[in-house]
């Protein structure tokens, strides 16, 4: 399988428009770009989630072709850019198979994406399918499962997408207190959040966001506690209390897991 990550940045990534300070200087003097949270499997022409860079991300990556959309949940940053359904479904030969879990349609419906996905598939755009934790999809040998995170206060997904005896899991948002079985056993890569730097009771008064995210450090612990042969840290923010570059260089060093970047490739 290959993928590749079209975006690396969270909710607000740097560099953010008008700001020329902080890490949001960092990227401008140094050409860095981290655009919103999604990656592409090339095998089974597989989008996972649509932030609002989407129609650049593919056009950057030179993708050509779009047959399946799997979403993790209805936050903006991941769905922003739903009307690639739109630009992407006129040109197909077929409708987009669009996949969504059955408790994350009552928040698509409740934000109104709903009204956008009927109106798509009147026009013949894209098709709904509605899934079911841990019930898995196969898509030409291909198993995909959707994994709810088990969160007491929202609904979330992470993906596992396995082929053979390979499998890697995408939970690239909202993993704070993220519950862990036996389907994270033996990946060959985990691609999680970022979180926050720093500690969550200092920050607490200034960032309350801080109270329901998990931090830089809680997701280091994950990583070592779920063992995949390869861990990647994703979904990185631009704004305070997000790590610096220079932070997450220094609070991965002397660990094998990676920083992921726009257009890293992930093979296995
Ligand atoms: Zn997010």
């Amino acid at each position: 399988m290959k993928f590749v990550v079209l975006g690396s940045g969270g909710a607000i990534p740097a560099p953010i428009p008008c700001c020329f300070s902080g890490e949001s200087r960092y990227y401008k003097e140094n050409m860095i770009y981290r655009t919103g949270p999604s990656i592409y499997l090339y095998n089974a022409s597989v989008l996972f989630d649509t932030p609002e860079e989407i129609r650049w991300q593919l056009n950057r990556e030179s993708i050509r072709s779009l047959k399946h959309l799997f979403y993790t949940h209805w936050h903006p940053d991941h769905t922003a850019g739903i009307r690639i359904i739109e630009h992407v479904g006129r040109i197909s030969k077929r409708p987009i198979d669009v996949y969504i879990p059955n408790d994350v349609m009552i928040d698509f419906e409740a934000f109104g994406l709903t009204k956008h996905l009927a109106y798509f598939e009147k026009k013949k755009w894209m098709k709904l399918n509605i899934i079911k934790d841990r019930e898995p999809i196969k898509i030409d040998g291909i198993t995909i499962t959707p994994l709810n995170l088990y969160r007491n206060d929202r609904t979330r997904y992470a993906y596992k997408v396995s082929q053979r005896k390979k499998s890697i899991v995408y939970a690239p948002c909202s993993t704070y207190q993220m519950k862990v079985d036996k389907l994270y056993d033996d990946l060959d890569v985990m691609l999680l959040e970022c979180g926050f730097y720093g500690n969550r009771e200092k920050l607490k008064k200034k960032y309350p966001w801080v109270l329901d995210h998990i931090s830089l450090g809680e997701s280091i612990e994950l990583l070592n506690r779920i063992k995949a042969k390869r861990s990647i840290l994703t979904h990185i923010e631009g704004i305070k209390p997000g790590p610096t570059t220079k932070q997450l260089q220094d609070a991965v060093k002397g660990t094998n897991i990676e920083i992921a970047y726009d257009g890293m490739k992930i093979t296995l």
